[in-house]
């Protein structure tokens, strides 16, 4: 679905990918699950694309519920995969992660498994190559994106900034619905390695792009967020602790 015109949505609030869609082809922000695969082809058959028009994915960082049909797009159609070097031997299925699952209600659970495993989140394909980005690099990609360092949730989660479609996708980095809980609005993410690092990863980004900066913060779960980077930081701010 599009959000705003040259950014579509495929998945839900439950796990999302992105599509920065330009005249050049298309920049993949994350890659779902694997069965996300039918909606990717679902998504392209309605605007007219194909998968060779897309030109790279950019995982936000290596958990299995982001690289879902990356593997396969890179094997078949030779897409590149971005990800940070701190999580490329997490995307490779090297370092299995053991996450901490902290507080928890039962439905959203239930919705968050039921659904993973209907997307094929049983099946995970894990990377056999990648290409590495660094912090402050710009790819010469469709969108533009541009890499910041948001270490915390993994030591190698980024944000993508997509200034062309307004949009900041924050990865794990933060999230808008909650897993395990189901609460909803800005708030630290589940599963994630150090908190308190990703809470300083946020902060930075306010230096980064500035507390005016306005647009689309796109989470890896939950609704898609509107607003400054003072709002996003406040709300976050006073949702901790979960
Ligand atoms: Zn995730």
């Amino acid at each position: 679905m599009e959000l705003v015109p040259g950014l579509r949505r495929i998945g839900n609030d439950i796990i999302a990918a992105h599509l920065i869609v330009d005249d050049a082809g298309i920049t993949l922000v994350d890659a779902g699950l694997a069965g996300h695969w039918n909606d990717l082809q679902r998504e392209l058959t309605e605007i007219g694309r194909r998968t060779a028009d897309i030109k790279a994915v950019i995982l936000t960082h290596g958990d299995s519920d982001h690289i879902g049909f990356a593997e396969r797009l890179r094997r078949d159609a030779g897409v590149p995969v971005f990800v940070h070097p701190a999580d490329a031997a997490r995307a490779r299925g090297e370092e299995s992660t053991k996450p901490a699952w902290g507080g928890m209600k039962i439905g959203p659970i239930l919705r968050f498994l039921a659904y993973s495993i209907r997307k094929g989140g049983l099946r995970t394909e894990h990377l056999s190559d990648v290409r590495v980005v660094a912090d402050g690099e710009t790819l010469a990609l469709p969108g533009s994106p541009e890499i910041i360092a948001l270490p915390g949730h993994s030591p190698g989660s980024i944000a993508v900034h997509v200034p062309s479609v307004s949009a900041l996708f924050v990865g794990d980095g933060m999230t808008t619905g909650h897993v395990l809980t189901g609460q909803r609005g800005p708030q630290p993410a589940p599963f994630t390695d150090d908190q308190a690092a990703a809470a300083a990863s946020l902060a930075r980004l306010e230096s980064r792009l500035g507390g005016d900066w306005s647009g689309w913060v796109i989470p890896g779960h939950g609704a898609p967020w509107r607003g400054t980077m003072v709002d996003l930081l406040g709300a976050y701010r006073a949702a901790r602790p979960a």
